[in-house]
C-alpha cells in the first residue's frame, strides 16, 4: 500500500487519466482493425509453400533412420510422455529420481528431430533465454552445469537439454520425428491407445504406429504452431520468406553456431513483428542487409538485457551458495514478480524482472487480492495496478527517447499498453539498431502491413521476408490440452477432451487432470500458476503429478496397475476455488491485443455464459507460492481427497 501511495503521489491523477485514455484508444486502434486476427497457420495449412515453411530444417533424416525405434506396434508402456522439450524432459526425470520408474518404463516422443522442444526448433540469431539462466536451465544443481552467461544463448540451452537426457538414459527411450494424432483410452483394457506416424525424411516412407500406455503426459508446450498473417499475396512473392521458428539459414547465410549472416550482404530485408522473437533478430540482420525495413504492428516494451558472462569464480559465493540454491532462487525471483517478498528480503535475481511491480497484474500476488468484486472495487483494483505501473512504463517510453535520435522514429516505438498486456522484452541493442541508416522502421499503426506483391510490398521492395509473428495463441480452444497439442484426445466412452472443455470451459484438478480421463496427466497454467520462469512452472507441476501418482501407487500395493482420475465434484471445488479469485484479472480487460488474450477475444466476447467459460480458464490469483502452499496443504492433509484411487481389474 505504501509503494501505490507513493507513486500516486509521484504522478498526478490527470497524468494517469491521460495516459490510460491513451492505452484504451491505442488498444481501441487495434481490437477494429480489420485483419487483428488474421493469420494462417502454418501446421495446418493445405498450401504446399506455406506448409514448407514449418519442415524440420534441423533433423539428420539419415542419422535417425538407422537407429532402432523404441517404440514398437501394439507395444505397451508404462509411462508416456508427449514432448521431449523441458517440460517433457522434466517429467521423465521426476518419474526416476522419485523412485516411479526406471528410463527402461518410460518411453518419450516428439515431431522434432531431438530434445530441447522451443529450443529445438528455434535456432534464429540472438536467441537467448529472457529469465536468468541460473532459474530458468533446469537441474542446475543435479547436473552441474554452470551456464556461461546470465542470460545462455539458444545453442546452450539445447545442449544442456540434450545433455540431461543423456544423464538420465533418455536418448533411447524417444521417438523423434513423430506427430501424436489420437491418443484414446480404452474402457475395457485401461490402458491408452496412442496413434502417431513418424516422418523419415524424404528418402523413406511415413510409419504409422498404434501403441498402449499406461499413464500419458502431455508436454507438449503452448507456443509450438508457428503463424504468419494472412495478408493478400503473400504466396506471389518471389523472394525467400521463412518463419523465424525455423530460420533459414541458407537464405541468410551463417549457422546457430556462427551466426555471421553473410548471405543478406547487399540484400533488402523486411522483418515483421517487433515482439520477443524480432527484438532479438532485428540487431543481428541489420548487422547484414542492406536495408532492414522493420515492419511494426505494435511497439514493444524494451528493457535492459544486461547481459553478461558468468562469473564463474564467484558463482559457488554469489549463486550456488548451498544445496538446494536453485529451487531457492527460482521461488525468491518468483516473490518478487508477484510482490510478495518479505520486507528486506534479498532480490536474488535483482534484474528488469524483477522491478515491475504491476506485472503481478498477469502472475497474481497474495499481496495485491480482491475480496470485493463490486464495480467500485475492480475499478479502484484496476487503478491501483496503473499507479503502480505508470512509473515504471514512463521510464520504458523515456528510454526510447534516450536512445533514438530521431525523433519520429522514437515516438513511433514508444509502447502505449500497460506491462502485464504482453511479456516484457529485454535487448541491450534493439533500440540502438533504429541509429543505423540501413534499418527503416514502418509502423503500420496498429494495422499491419495490407499487402504483399510479387517481388515486395508497394511501396517497400524486399528480396527477403522473416516472420517474426508468432504462434497460435495458447488459449485457442479455450486452452483445452487437446488443442494445444493438435491431438484428439477421448477419455471414458469415448468423450472428447477438447468437447469437455468447449461446452464449459476448463475443469481440472489442480490444472493437472480431469475427470473423465483417467492416467492423464497435462502441464499448463489453466487453473494451475502462471510464473514469469516455465519451466520452473513445468517442474511443479511435474513434481505434483509425481506425487499423486507414488501415493495413488502405494494404495494400490504391488504388483497392480493405479487408476488415477480426478473426481468430478474435485475439479468442481478447485475450478471454484480458481473462479471466486478470477476477478483479480480485470486489469486484462483493457490490455492491447496479443497472444496473451487470444487477440483480444475477451471484448469481442459478450454472451454471459462463454464469458464465464473462459473466466473458468484463468490461473490461481495469489501468485506461484501461493499456489505452492495450496498445493502443499492438499499433500499434508494426506487423503488424497479428490483422486479416486482404484486397481486395474
Ligand atoms: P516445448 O518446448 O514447446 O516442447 C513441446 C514439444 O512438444 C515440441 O518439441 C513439439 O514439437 C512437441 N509436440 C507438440 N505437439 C505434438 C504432437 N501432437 N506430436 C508430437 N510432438 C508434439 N520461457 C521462459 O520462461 N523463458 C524464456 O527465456 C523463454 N524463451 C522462449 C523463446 C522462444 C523463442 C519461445 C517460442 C518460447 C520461449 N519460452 C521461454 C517459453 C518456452 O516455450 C518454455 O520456457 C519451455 O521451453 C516450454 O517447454 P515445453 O516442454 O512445455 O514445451
Ligand atoms: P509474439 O506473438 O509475442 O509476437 C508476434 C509479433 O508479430 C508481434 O509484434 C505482433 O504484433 C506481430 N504481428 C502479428 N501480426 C502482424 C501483422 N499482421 N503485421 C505486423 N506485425 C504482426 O511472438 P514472439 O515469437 O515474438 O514471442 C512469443 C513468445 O515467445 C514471447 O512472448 C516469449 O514468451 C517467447 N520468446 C522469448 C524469447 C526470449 O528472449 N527468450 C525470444 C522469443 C520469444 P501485435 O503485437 O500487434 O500483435
Amino acid at each position: 500500500m505504501a509503494a501505490f501511495q507513493e507513486k500516486t503521489e509521484a504522478f498526478s491523477r490527470e497524468k494517469l487519466e491521460a495516459v490510460k485514455k491513451r492505452y484504451t484508444e491505442e488498444a481501441n486502434k487495434r481490437l477494429n482493425a480489420e485483419r487483428l486476427t488474421h493469420f494462417i497457420q502454418l501446421t495446418q495449412t493445405d498450401e504446399k509453400r506455406l506448409r514448407e515453411l514449418v519442415e524440420d530444417p534441423w533433423a539428420d533424416h539419415d542419422e535417425l533412420n538407422r537407429k532402432e525405434s523404441p517404440i514398437k506396434e501394439n507395444g505397451v508402456y508404462k509411462h508416456f510422455v508427449l514432448g521431449a522439450g523441458f517440460g517433457g524432459i522434466q517429467y521423465a526425470v521426476r518419474l526416476i529420481e522419485d523412485g516411479l520408474a526406471t528410463a527402461d518404463e518410460i518411453r518419450l516422443l516428439d515431431a522434432a528431430g531431438g530434445f530441447g522442444g522451443t529450443w529445438y526448433w528455434n535456432r534464429f540469431p540472438g536467441l537467448h533465454c529472457d529469465v536468468e539462466s541460473y532459474v530458468y536451465l533446469p537441474l542446475l544443481e543435479e547436473t552441474g552445469y554452470v551456464p556461461t552467461k546470465k542470460y545462455a544463448p539458444g545453442q546452450e540451452i539445447r545442449e544442456h537439454a540434450e545433455h540431461i537426457a543423456a544423464k538420465w538414459n533418455l536418448e533411447d527411450k524417444t521417438l523423434f520425428r513423430t506427430d501424436v494424432e489420437e491418443i484414446a483410452w480404452n474402457d475395457q483394457t485401461e490402458y491408452w491407445t496412442i496413434k502417431v506416424t513418424q516422418n523419415r525424411g524424404p528418402s523413406e516412407p511415413a510409419v504409422k504406429l498404434n501403441f498402449h500406455a499406461h499413464y500419458v503426459y502431455l508436454a507438449a508446450g503452448v507456443l509450438t504452431k508457428p503463424q504468419i498473417p494472412d495478408i493478400p499475396g503473400v504466396l506471389s512473392f518471389s523472394g525467400s520468406m521463412f518463419h523465424t521458428a525455423r530460420w533459414n539459414y541458407s537464405a541468410t547465410g551463417g549457422s546457430q553456431k556462427d551466426q555471421r549472416l553473410t548471405k543478406l550482404n547487399g540484400k533488402k530485408v523486411a522483418v515483421v513483428g517487433t515482439a520477443a522473437t524480432a527484438i532479438g533478430v532485428i540487431p543481428e540482420v541489420a548487422k547484414y542487409a542492406a536495408e532492414l525495413y522493420v515492419i511494426q504492428r505494435t511497439p514493444a516494451y524494451v528493457k535492459r538485457r544486461d547481459q553478461r558472462p558468468t562469473d564463474l569464480s564467484g558463482f559457488e559465493t554469489q549463486v550456488s551458495r548451498k544445496k538446494g540454491w536453485q529451487y531457492e532462487r527460482q521461488i525468491n525471483l518468483n516473490k518478487f514478480l508477484t510482490n510478495s517478498a518479505a520486507p528486506g528480503e534479498e532480490n536474488l535475481v535483482g534484474d528488469g524482472w524483477t522491478d515491475m511491480p504491476a506485472y503481478s497484474a498477469v502472475l497474481g500476488s497474495p499481496g495485491h487480492g480482491l475480496e470485493d468484486a463490486s464495480p467500485e472495487a475492480l475499478a479502484a483494483h484496476v487503478d491501483k495496478f496503473h499507479a503502480l505501473d505508470l512509473p515504471h512504463m514512463e521510464a520504458i517510453r523515456d528510454r526510447v527517447a534516450d536512445t533514438v535520435k530521431d525523433p519520429q522514429t522514437a515516438e513511433k516505438l514508444k509502447p502505449w499498453f500497460p506491462s502485464w498486456c504482453k511479456r516484457p522484452t529485454f535487448s541491450d541493442t534493439y533500440l540502438e539498431t533504429f541509429n543505423q541508416q540501413n534499418v527503416h522502421l514502418v509502423d503500420t499503426d496498429g494495422k499491419g502491413p495490407s499487402k504483399i506483391t510479387k517481388s515486395g510490398e508497394q511501396e517497400y521492395p524486399v528480396d527477403v521476408i522473416i516472420f517474426g509473428t508468432g504462434y497460435q495463441s495458447p488459449s485457442s480452444g479455450l486452452g483445452n490440452p487437446a488443442a494445444r497439442t493438435n491431438v484428439k484426445i477421448y477419455g471414458r466412452g469415448g468423450e472428447s477432451l477438447s468437447d469437455k472443455w468447449l461446452s464449459k470451459g476448463a475443469a481440472t484438478f489442480h490444472g493437472y487432470a480431469t475427470y473423465g480421463f483417467p492416467n492423464l496427466f497435462f502441464t499448463g497454467m489453466n487453473q494451475a500458476t502462471i510464473t514469469g520462469n516455465n519451466v520452473f512452472m513445468l517442474d511443479l507441476i511435474a513434481g505434483h503429478v509425481a506425487y499423486s501418482i507414488s501415493q495413488a501407487e502405494r494404495r494400490v500395493g504391488p504388483n497392480k496397475r493405479a487408476i488415477v482420475e480426478a473426481t468430478k465434484e474435485a475439479e468442481e471445488f478447485h475450478t471454484s476455488e480458481v473462479l471466486r479469485r478470477a476477478a483479480f484479472y480485470a486489469p486484462s480487460a483493457g490490455c492491447t491485443p496479443g497472444y496473451f488474450n487470444g487477440y483480444g477475444e475477451g471484448s469481442r466476447i459478450t454472451d454471459a455464459d462463454e464469458k464465464l467459460k473462459r473466466a473458468r480458464g484463468v490461473p490461481w490469483s495469489e501468485g506461484t507460492v501461493s499456489f505452492l502452499e495450496y498445493i502443499q496443504n492438499w499433500r499434508d492433509e494426506g487423503s488424497l481427497k479428490g483422486l479416486s484411487i482404484t486397481s486395474a481389474a
